[in-house]
């Protein structure tokens, strides 16, 4: 028998690639066996017989070609397709980031019936960076103050931080704060490959060296941390420096929170409700972060009821006459290092209210006084206000009217948008003006 080249379609068949299901199919032995007799057509084996499975082969794939028609087409699915895992659903997209439930309610949030009962023991207190917690009684008057501040120089003395601080430097070798140095080539924080590599290298370089030395330096005496040995000493009681600082800095920490606990207590009362301003710093370059969530846990486990209130704009208006208040006292900068570009900065914690209403009520009380020059005058008497104490007088006057009216003054309240924004007209670009040419009337002298 002669041979005679097989059918085009049996030229190119493929294989095609099947799915656990499809290999149970009775069919499928037929198709497997169809391929094997086109590889050993392919082989030159037995020449005559592959013709024949040829055949049988193309017999095979007419009856897959027809079931893929009849079943696949059915469900319009091709098969890599139906192999795929199932897709995610897409997030819904949302335009603004969602609140997260706060710790605490605001204060707005109360009924009338808890905010007269809380008549007469409100506590309102200022979280910010120098003065940690600027706090007033809402009986507080000029004539009888009830105020409390916790700056950030009390926490540091009774948590010690400055003194450990020393204590860490004094004992770091020159090597090793070498070693430190060399770590600054490259950075671990910017999403920067090659500084990363940077930074790899070095710490590679001085991991050994600083494991050692944080790991291995230990006291010479478990009540000096003055005296320090490398590497334990025959003391019973020796323990490694860091650890030990660390230690003492948590436990310190924790006791600093006690005392203020207990101070507030002593100063306030102990049915004392706090109202404890919404703005924190978390995160602030340059700066420690701000307390906010974890001064509101602090108080709540010291036994006190605890309410946020919002601080749009209470730092910013002048308590006396609702004025804008506005920092322009300048006051010598102090970070030391940067005198030489700017020895003047603005004073942030002091404000002045330049309103007219201030300036007359205090200009009146100072004429009597001195006849000066009216506008001499007005420069030396205007109103200034701590920041904090501000924020605090304003926090006063949200929770009276809230207390009387039930809604915050409208000058603490956040404009609300009532319409769709406008949509921006495109801007205008100055088109050169075409020069006026010269009409000849113009150029004629004027005698003319
Ligand atoms: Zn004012």
């Amino acid at each position: 028998m002669p041979l005679q080249q097989p059918p085009i379609l049996l030229q190119y068949m493929p294989m095609p690639s099947m799915t656990s299901q499809q290999e149970q199919q009775p069919w499928m032995q037929v198709v497997q066996q169809a391929h094997e007799a086109w590889q050993a057509r392919q082989a030159w084996l037995s020449a005559e017989q592959a013709w024949q499975e040829c055949i049988l082969a193309e017999k095979a794939w007419l009856v897959l070609q027809e079931w893929l028609s009849t079943e696949q087409a059915q469900q319009a699915q091709p098969l890599a397709q139906q192999e795929r895992p199932p897709a995610k659903k897409a997030r819904p997209r949302r335009s603004a980031k969602p609140q997260q439930k706060a710790d605490c309610l605001y204060i707005d949030e109360l009924s009338q019936a808890t905010l007269q009962s809380m008549a007469g023991r409100c506590v309102l207190i200022d979280p910010g960076r120098r003065d940690l917690l600027f706090a007033m009684h809402e009986d507080s008057s000029i004539e009888d103050k009830q105020l409390y501040r916790y700056t950030r120089n009390q926490q540091r003395k009774e948590t010690r931080v400055t003194r450990f601080k020393r204590i860490l430097e004094k004992v770091k070798p020159a090597d090793i704060a070498a070693a430190e140095r060399s770590l600054g080539a490259g950075s671990c924080v910017k999403p920067d490959l090659v500084l990363f590599k940077e930074y790899l290298k070095a710490r590679a370089q001085v991991a050994d060296k600083l494991t050692i030395f944080y790991n291995e330096t230990y006291t010479v005496h478990p009540t000096s941390t003055h005296q320090i040995h490398m590497f334990k000493t025959s003391e019973p009681q020796s323990f490694p420096l860091h650890r030990k600082l660390r230690l003492s800095a948590y436990v310190n920490q924790k006791q600093a929170d006690q005392r203020l606990i207990k101070k507030l207590r002593k100063e306030f009362g102990p049915n004392a409700v706090i109202v404890i301003g919404d703005w924190s710093a978390p995160m602030n370059r340059f700066h420690e972060p701000i307390r906010g969530k974890s001064w509101r846990m602090l108080l709540k486990r010291g036994g006190f009821e605890v309410y946020l209130i919002k601080e749009y704009l209470t730092s910013k208006t002048c308590p006396n006459c609702y004025g804008q208040l506005s920092n322009t006292r300048y006051v010598p900068n102090p970070r030391p290092f940067r005198h030489t570009k700017r020895p003047m900065v603005k004073c942030h914690g002091l404000l002045s209210c330049q309103s007219e209403k201030c300036l007359e009520s205090i200009g009146k009380i100072e004429d009597e006084k001195e006849g000066e020059k009216e506008c001499e005058k007005k420069e030396k008497v205007q109103r200034w206000w701590n920041r904090d104490l501000a924020a605090v007088l304003n926090f006063r006057h949200i929770l009276f009217s809230l207390r009387e009216t039930g809604i915050a003054p409208t000058r603490f309240q956040r404009k609300q948008p009532t319409e769709a924004p406008k949509a921006r007209k495109p801007r205008k670009t100055k088109a050169c003006k075409p020069r006026k040419t010269p009409s000849p009337t113009n150029n004629l002298p004027a005698q003319l």
